[in-house]
């Protein structure tokens, strides 16, 4: 038996807007479109760093029960935009953020399980799976 091909994770349009700072937006093969914010790809970065980095944050709003978090981290943020972006393969494309980072390597697979919207949220993210 040939390997099934999921059409929720494969690409059939990528539109990476690095000049207007518009984000990006992927077509998929089953017909679904997403559109992801740079500055929400760079809070979803799924390099080993800022992986490292949320399960931290996560942990510290987990441990001090009441109360914003605001006590934890007061500095400016500036939002993250992208100098650049490039395909890897056909599996992923790399984006370099105006912060310096650049190690974030999003693959279609993990960009459509972070897809914002309510039904893949639903779908890809419930706690069922
Ligand atoms: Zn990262
Ligand atoms: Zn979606």
């Amino acid at each position: 038996m040939p390997l099934p091909i999921d059409t929720r994770k494969k690409p059939t349009g990528i539109k990476v807007h690095v000049s207007t700072g518009a984000g990006v937006d992927i077509t998929w093969a089953d017909g679904h479109s997403s559109h992801y914010d740079f500055v929400y790809l760079r809070d979803n970065c799924p390099c080993a760093l800022c992986d490292d980095d949320r399960k931290k944050k996560a942990a510290l709003a987990g441990s001090e029960g009441a109360g914003p978090a605001t006590a934890v981290l007061p500095m400016f943020k500036p939002k993250a935009k992208a100098k650049s972006a490039a395909p890897i393969g056909n599996y992923a494309i790399q984006i370099d953020f105006t912060d310096g980072h650049s190690t974030g390597i999003y693959s279609y697979d993990y960009l459509r399980t972070i897809c914002p919207c309510d039904s893949c949220k639903l779908e890809f993210r419930s706690t069922t799976q």
